[in-house]
């Protein structure tokens, strides 16, 4: 198992437990297909369901209740009750939420396996991937955000004159949170984590193409013991997102996605002025300079891109490629696509597994097409895999140019982009060219050239010597138009709460 556990390290880049990894359970039960509020199991009010499928077959796995608009006002009703002043939730000791948060993470724990498979029917992503990736962050999630439920306290100041003043760290309130399908429990983790760390009230909605994971975790949480209203998931399609950010109790929305639908998200929320943050789309600069250690680099650059399916926000989707070590760098590239193992996501050999739905992987392709005719030359790849399901071969895209599409558009699928470059000033002003700034990295042993692409980035997060680098102490989000603030660490908490200043006259007695 330790020989698996290594080739996974190597795999994904991340630091796994040397614990070993459970047959997955291929063929999991489907427990949860309503809407979860007020603990209760609920349908919806209008007898609608919809279908979610598992991608790597096209199946149809289970029919989900599908939440409207009428269901969304029930939910945020729920969450109102339970932050009103006086409620469970608003006189419990901080303490005691954090003991909460951990119990649910326990509950996880306990159930990972399940969670794990679950989630590999679902979405697709290869079963290893999801319990020592997906479900090992959701509970490190949980747990690092349970212990900032008591820590999170105002100051006191000195104010000019006979007064006593400090602030006060209070939760916004109630809160709509959308969260996408590339990473369904690790981002329901991102979201309630500090939410509930801070006394929030919540409305968590899952993406239809992977609501089931997130209604297993519902009732987790009411195992756990919160009380009914505190968090309440509502699957839904096509308009259940747009009802939480138009509905006038909700105080703020988080959302993971697309910078179109964040657009749209930051549009409706004008009219209530509601709190939002935003994690949004990326085309994220990956630089290899030409004194980098080699084979290093080309692995890390693909595995940045190639990590599941492609299908990150801060996927390496424009690898720069100093002229100097070029030609060498596309050849052990494309060498190491051709080896990538499509497959069976349970099946522990696979790497890649299939694109989230036919919709993806058909934009990919056309990507991949419009790659082909804009004069970009195609190494490896470039078609759909003759397999069921959704599966893209691993494509390498060589003599790529700024202007093409395939290096402005997020590609979302396992495509890599290599450009070339000649000068450190003019590879980070292309770096930079980009309506995104999510992430990016820089591969070099020379600290001073390192040091000035650093400076240069306009980018949420910067990698050296690595990529798809995370930990719950660190911030994550972007610059320009990948999002508004940050999610993880102290900041994923200051975005969960308001600060109240309170200013007391003292009188004589007291100066
Ligand atoms: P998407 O456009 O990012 O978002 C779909 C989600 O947004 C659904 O939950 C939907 O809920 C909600 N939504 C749609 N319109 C809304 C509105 N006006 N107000 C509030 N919520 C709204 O996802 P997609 O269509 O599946 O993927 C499109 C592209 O997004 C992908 O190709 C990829 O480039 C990008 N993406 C990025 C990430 C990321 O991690 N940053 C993740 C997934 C996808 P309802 O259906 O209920 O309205
Ligand atoms: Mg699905």
């Amino acid at each position: 198992m330790l020989r698996g556990i290594n080739r996974l390290n190597k795999l994904y880049s991340v630091k796994y437990s040397t614990a070993a990894a459970p047959a997955p359970n291929t063929n999991p039960d489907i427990f949860y297909t309503g809407l979860f509020i007020n603990n209760e199991w609920v349908k919806s009010s209008d007898g609608k369901t919809f279908k979610t499928e598992n991608p790597a077959t096209g199946q149809v796995i289970a029919e989900v209740q599908q939440g409207g608009k009428a269901d969304v006002d029930k939910a945020v009703k729920a969450a109102k009750d339970a932050f009103r002043l006086g409620s469970p939730w608003r006189t419990m000791d901080a303490s005691h939420r954090g003991y909460l948060i951990n119990k649910l993470a326990d509950l996880a724990e306990r159930d990972r396996t399940y969670l794990a498979s679950l989630e590999t029917l679902d979405n697709g992503k290869p079963f290893l991937a999801s319990y020592y990736g997906d479900v090992a962050s959701l509970i490190k999630n949980l747990r690092y955000y349970a212990g900032w439920a008591d820590k999170n306290h105002g100051k006191t100041l000195p104010i000019d004159g006979k007064y006593f003043a400090y602030t006060r760290h209070e939760p916004v309130g109630v809160c709509g949170q959308i969260i996408p399908w590339n990473f369904p429990l690790l981002m329901a983790s991102w979201k309630l984590g500090p939410a509930l760390a801070t006394g929030n009230t919540v409305i968590l909605k899952p993406a239809e193409q992977t609501p089931l994971t997130a209604l297993y975790l519902a009732q987790l949480v009411k195992e756990a013991g919160f009380p009914e209203g505190v968090v309440n998931v509502v699957p839904g399609f096509g308009d259940a997102g747009a009802a939480l950010v138009d509905h006038k109790d909700v105080d703020k929305i988080a959302f993971t996605g697309s910078t179109e639908v964040g657009k749209l998200i930051q549009r409706g929320a004008a009219g209530s002025v509601k709190r939002i943050t935003l994690e949004l789309g990326g085309k994220s600069p990956n630089i290899v300079l030409a004194d980098c250690d080699l084979q290093h680099a080309v692995r890390q650059s693909h595995l940045a891109l190639f990590y599941n399916m492609g299908q990150c926000c801060c996927a390496g989707s424009r690898t720069f490629v100093e002229d100097k070590i070029y030609d060498q760098f596309i050849e052990m590239s494309a060498e190491l696509a051709k080896k990538r193992v499509l497959g069976d996501p349970f099946d522990p050999k696979t790497e890649q597994g299939p694109q989230i739905d036919a919709e993806q992987q058909a934009k990919i392709l056309q990507l991949i097409e419009s790659g082909r005719r804009q004069g970009a030359r195609l190494v490896t790849g470039g078609q759909a895999s003759p397999r069921a399901g959704y599966f893209v071969e691993p494509t390498v895209f060589a003599d790529v140019r700024d202007e093409m599409d395939i290096a402005t558009v997020e590609i979302f699928g396992p495509v890599q982009q290599i450009l070339k470059f000649s000068s450190l000033e003019e590879v980070v002003q292309r770096a930079n060219d980009t309506e995104y700034g999510l992430a990016a990295a820089v591969f070099s042993q020379d600290v001073d050239r390192i040091n000035y692409v650093i400076q240069g980035l306009r980018a949420g997060t910067v990698w050296v010597n690595d990529y798809n680098v995370f930990g719950n102490q660190v911030p994550f989000g972007g610059f320009k138009q990948s999002g508004l603030g940050r999610e993880n660490g102290p900041y994923g908490i200051t975005n969960y709460t308001e600060v109240k200043a309170v200013v007391t006259r003292l009188t004589d007695k007291n100066s």
